[in-house]
């Protein structure tokens, strides 16, 4: 593939399967923004993932630039993942009992994070939910501060302003979530150290923690402001509340200790996803011993799993983080700063006004001319541009993310055949979106 031989707009493998998913799940897809809501079309169905490109129903094969949305840091079934997860589950899949898989992934994240324990979970949402739950109990407080544009999961409370998916499907927040839970939460612009100032002197004795993303990633990448999280921490402590680090997208892929690494701060629970599960569900939140020490069974603080801790997710997470070594994050900062350089260049040739924006190896191209700092700066993007792009990159085998409000997300599988097709893409899907 490549721009010489487009692949044709018609996808009749994946339009059949799509028609059956439509019949039996709501919109065909079992999270929203795997649909092509906001570019159009039927999404691409995967049937195997080789590396840097994932092949679909029809047989043609992309470069791939969401690795799952941000899981796959090594690519797709890189060997010792894949043999790490058939050894695991050929000794069980689960055992609903305590096992020494989990012991290792807990001691290499407390080996690499501030925190000093963890409790593992299955998703995102369950960690940042029962950070939340954590946090409420140890402040005796109700009140959550969270910023537009930032997404914790699809967890009711933090369901307001809630970046990419929303943003994608034009929904203001979620019906389904009660006025009496969103009153708990205050929803302040991202960046803005005066509206927090505002929010705790006037709520100052109510709120029980402010969450933050550790880096914004899901209104596409804004980073946080110098010393915006380091203020946060500041402020929160200084009113008796909780700051919370969400660092699902960025633990583990911005560098060794996530965002951690490159902007430490004074934070008192951190929330994991993503990479420490190497593609399979496992999620987890931590912090200092005293605080984890309220969940039950050590405390009175209810959380629970059926799967939590699961051995074969545990094997995956595990291997996967035993191959994130110094090479690896290099290799990831390099082949960020080529795909983005490379994107932008492209972008500029056709006179496409575009922003990129990074936070580490994560970045995002804004489609438009306004400095994005926040959830209104991001929302000034030309997504009839972007969709545009999408298709033409998607028509040349290149695999983006299907939104404007999303990373892109690369690996180490980045290899210079899969550079050298997208450096042939980029100028001619830059053209369709000018
Ligand atoms: N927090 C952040 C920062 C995320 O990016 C996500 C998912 O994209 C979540 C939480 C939720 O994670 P999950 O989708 O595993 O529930």
């Amino acid at each position: 593939p490549g721009s010489a031989t487009p692949y044709p707009v018609e996808a009749p493998a994946s339009t059949a399967l799509f028609d059956r998913a439509q019949a039996l799940t709501p919109g065909g897809v079992n999270s929203p923004v795997r649909a092509f809501q906001s570019v159009g079309g039927a999404p691409r169905f995967m049937v195997r993932g080789e590396g840097p490109y994932l092949v679909d129903a029809d047989g043609r094969r992309y470069v791939d630039l969401v690795g799952s949305w941000g899981p796959l840091i090594h690519g797709h079934a890189h060997p010792a993942v894949v043999d790490a997860v058939q050894t695991a589950a050929a000794a069980g899949t689960s055992f609903g009992t305590p096992t020494e898989a989990e012991i290792e992934l807990a001691a290499e994240i407390v080996e690499r994070t501030p925190v000093s324990q963890v409790r593992l979970v299955n998703s995102g949402t369950e960690a940042t939910m029962s950070a939340i739950r954590l946090a409420r109990a140890a402040t005796g407080r109700s009140k959550v501060v969270k910023f537009a544009g930032c997404y914790h999961g699809h967890v009711d409370a933090l369901l307001a302003a809630a970046g990419s998916g929303v943003a994608t499907l034009s929904l203001p927040g979620s019906p389904g979530v009660t006025d009496a839970t969103t009153a708990e939460t205050i929803v302040l612009p991202y960046n803005d150290l005066a509206a927090v100032t505002a929010a705790f002197a006037e709520h100052g004795t109510e709120i029980a923690a402010v969450i933050t993303e550790a880096a914004a990633g899901n209104m596409g990448v804004v980073p946080p402001r110098d010393g915006f999280n380091t203020e946060l921490a500041r402020l929160a402590h200084a009113h008796g509340a909780l700051l919370i680090l969400d660092e699902v997208m960025t633990g583990f892929r911005v560098s060794r200790s996530g965002w951690h690494g490159l902007d430490p701060v004074d934070g008192d629970l951190w929330t994991f996803g993503k990479v420490m599960g190497g593609g399979l569900p496992a999620a987890g939140f931590g912090g200092r011993a005293e605080l984890m020490a309220q969940l039950a069974p050590a405390g009175p603080v209810y959380q629970a799993g059926t799967l939590s801790g699961n051995p074969v997710a545990c094997a995956a997470g595990l291997a996967s983080l035993r191959l994130a070594d110094a090479d690896a994050y290099r290799r990831l900062d390099e082949a960020a700063t080529t795909v983005s350089k490379l994107a932008s260049a492209a972008l500029a040739g056709a006179g496409v006004p575009h922003r990129v924006s990074a936070a580490g190896n994560l970045f995002s191209i804004f489609f438009t001319e306004t400095e994005v700092r926040d959830y209104d700066t991001a929302r000034t993007q030309d997504t009839a541009a972007f969709a545009g792009f999408f298709h033409a990159m998607l028509g040349q085998g290149i695999y983006l993310p299907p939104s404007a409000y999303e990373a892109w997300f690369v690996s180490t599988a980045l290899d210079d055949d899969a550079l050298e097709q997208l450096a042939g893409a980029l100028p001619v899907a830059a053209q369709a979106a000018a």
